[in-house]
């Protein structure tokens, strides 16, 4: 690793959203693996624990009096109502975080994520997963099993309307190899993690290369 490696600079938030069928959750999942420096944003959430899920990991597991107490006091950087339930990004982990230089990654809608851009736009870098092909989706869409034809259509009108989204990011990336999309995801991350503003390590650097 090189000097230039373990300069110091400041975390970014990473969102990654897609029509659910893109490949979303296999590129999230697989940079978790792979990059030790970003981390999954845990929200908070009202609805209940799924079994299978850790409070603390999988989200932070709240009331909804508890949830609407942290939004009193401006807790969250963002937050939204999905199907009924109350999910919001706590703002201490991130903002500690960001100064030692860790990254976040989001897995949130595109409405969480024009608020948090609202409210972070410095430290935010936008990416959109598209599907290569409608007939695509809806075959990803209907080979989980044994769904309805009424339910993968549901499916694939939400999925459009996510598609319709797709201006509101930094990056938009064609998923049609995972490992090809997998990469321009990497790249993406790690060209950001070299901007000039990020590098705040560079000035003493610099300083130190010249003197
Ligand atoms: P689930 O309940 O299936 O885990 O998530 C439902 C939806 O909530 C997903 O679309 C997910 O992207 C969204 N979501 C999860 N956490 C947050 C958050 O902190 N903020 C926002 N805006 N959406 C979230």
């Amino acid at each position: 690793m090189g000097n230039s490696d373990t300069l110091k600079r400041r975390g970014l938030m990473f969102v990654l959203s897609s029509p659910s069928g893109a490949g979303k959750t296999t590129m999230a999942r697989r940079l978790l693996v792979e990059d030790d420096e970003i981390a999954m944003s845990v929200s908070v959430t009202t609805r209940p624990q799924r079994p299978g899920e850790v409070d603390g990991k999988d989200y932070i597991f709240a009331t909804r009096e508890r949830f609407m107490e942290m939004v009193e006091a401006d807790e969250f950087l963002e937050w939204a109502e999905v199907f009924g339930n109350h999910y919001g990004t706590p703002k201490a982990q991130i903002k500690a975080g960001l100064k030692e230089g860790r990254d976040f990654l989001f897995d949130i809608d595109w409405q969480g994520t024009q608020q948090l851009y609202q409210r972070a736009e410095a430290d935010v870098v936008r990416v959109f997963l598209l599907p290569p092909s409608i007939g695509e989706l809806e075959r990803r869409l209907s080979s989980r099993g044994t769904d309805s034809a009424e339910v993968i259509a549901g499916r694939m009108a939400r999925a459009r309307s996510e598609i319709s989204h797709w201006d509101g990011y930094d990056y938009v990336v064609v998923n049609d190899d995972m490992d090809a999309c997998f990469a321009k995801v990497c790249t993406i991350l790690q060209a950001e993690r070299m901007r000039r503003a990020r590098q705040t390590g560079l000035v003493s650097f610099v300083r130190d290369l010249t003197a």
